[in-house]
C-alpha cells in the first residue's frame, strides 16, 4: 500500500500540519491552543494547514459537535485547506492497511471483553500502563489457529491486535538493527521504545479501525509532514512510528506541545464546560481575547 498516489498535498518540501479533533464534545481552550499552534506552524513555513475530523467512534461522535468545531475554528479566525477529511468516509483506506498487516501475519484476533481486561489489570498490581491504558497481557496471542477459528465460527466478536514482538522482529530484520526513531522538535531524536505499549488494537470490535491505525493512514495519505499535538500523545507516537515503518509510510516530524492548564494547574478537558469556546463566546469573549489568553510560543 503506498500513500503516494493519494497525497492531498504533494508540493515538494512544503510543510503540512493538521488539527485533528474528535467531535465527541465541544472544543475547549486547550483545543484552541492546539489548532492555533498547528496553523501558526504552517503559516510560519508558508505551508498548508489541514483540519481533519476524527469521527470513527460513531457511538461517541455527534454531528452537532462537528458543526461546533467548524464554527469555533472559524470564529478564531483559522482557515484550512479543503476538502476536509472525515475519517468515517475513509474506512476502506484503513481496511486496506489492515489487510496489508494481516497478509504479513502481524495481526491476531482478540476476544477479550472489557470485563476480562479489567480483571486481568486488577489481578496484576504491576501491570504497566501504555498509550491505551493497561498494557494488554497477550491472552489471545497464544490461542491456536483452530481455537481462533472455532470462536469466530461460533460468532464471538473480536478486535484485531498488532503482534508487537513479531512486528519488531520484522523491522529488525528489514533494518539490519538500525534503531527506529522519530524526531520531536522539542525533545530531539527519540528512539522508539515499545516497552509498556503491548499489542495495541488496530481494529476495534465495534469499529473496523482504531485511533492508532486511522491517524497513521490519514497523516500519510494527506501528506502531513509536521504532526503537532499535545504531549499527552507522545507515547502513542512510538506506536505510530512502528505502523509507519510496517506500512512503508513516510516519517513526519513531530512537535508534542505542553498542554494548556487552568489557573489551578488542571488541564482543560471537554467536561470543564466553562472553558469551552462556545461558552466563552456566549459570555461575550472576542476571538482576540482567546488569542491573548493562549499566547503561542
Ligand atoms: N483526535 C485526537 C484527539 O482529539 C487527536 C489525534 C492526533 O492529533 O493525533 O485527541
Amino acid at each position: 500500500m503506498s500513500p503516494t498516489t493519494n497525497l492531498q498535498h504533494d508540493q515538494a518540501g512544503a510543510i503540512v500540519t493538521r488539527f485533528a479533533p474528535s467531535p465527541t464534545g465541544l472544543l475547549h481552550i486547550g483545543h484552541a491552543y492546539s489548532a492555533m499552534f498547528a496553523a501558526a506552524a504552517a503559516q510560519k513555513a508558508e505551508g498548508c494547514f489541514l483540519l481533519r475530523i476524527e469521527d470513527i467512534d460513531t457511538g461517541r461522535c455527534r454531528p452537532a459537535f462537528e458543526t461546533a468545531i467548524f464554527e469555533d475554528l472559524e470564529w478564531l479566525g483559522l482557515r484550512w485547506e479543503t476538502p476536509v477529511r472525515r475519517q468515517s468516509d475513509h474506512i476502506s483506506d484503513y481496511a486496506a492497511a489492515l489487510e496489508n498487516l494481516q497478509r504479513a501475519d502481524l495481526l491476531y484476533p482478540c476476544f477479550c471483553t472489557r470485563k476480562d481486561l479489567r480483571r486481568e489489570a486488577d489481578a496484576s498490581v504491576s501491570a504497566p500502563h501504555g498509550p491505551d491504558g493497561s498494557v494488554y497481557p497477550g491472552t489471545c496471542r497464544n490461542l491456536t489457529a483452530p481455537a481462533r477459528e472455532a470462536r469466530i465460527a461460533g460468532g464471538a466478536s473480536y478486535a484485531l491486535r498488532l503482534d508487537m514482538k513479531k512486528s519488531l522482529r520484522r523491522l529488525d530484520r528489514d533494518q539490519s538493527k538500525e534503531p527506529l526513531t522519530f524526531f520531536d522538535q522539542v525533545r530531539g531524536r527519540i528512539t522508539v521504545d515499545l516497552h509498556g505499549c503491548g499489542d495495541v488494537v488496530l481494529a476495534r470490535k465495534d469499529i473496523d479501525t482504531s485511533y492508532h491505525l486511522a491517524v497513521v493512514v490519514d497523516d500519510a495519505f494527506q501528506g502531513v509532514t509536521l504532526v503537532t499535538r499535545g504531549e499527552d500523545l507522545l507515547h502513542a507516537t512510538h506506536v505510530h512510528r512502528v505502523l509507519q515503518k510496517l506500512l512503508n509510510f513516510p516519517e513526519p516530524t513531530y512537535h508534542h506541545h505542553p498542554l494548556l492548564r487552568d489557573s489551578s494547574g488542571e488541564r482543560f478537558a471537554k467536561r470543564t464546560s466553562g472553558a469551552t469556546l462556545a461558552s466563552l463566546r456566549k459570555g461575550g469573549a472576542a476571538a482576540s481575547d482567546i488569542h491573548a489568553m493562549i499566547r503561542l510560543p
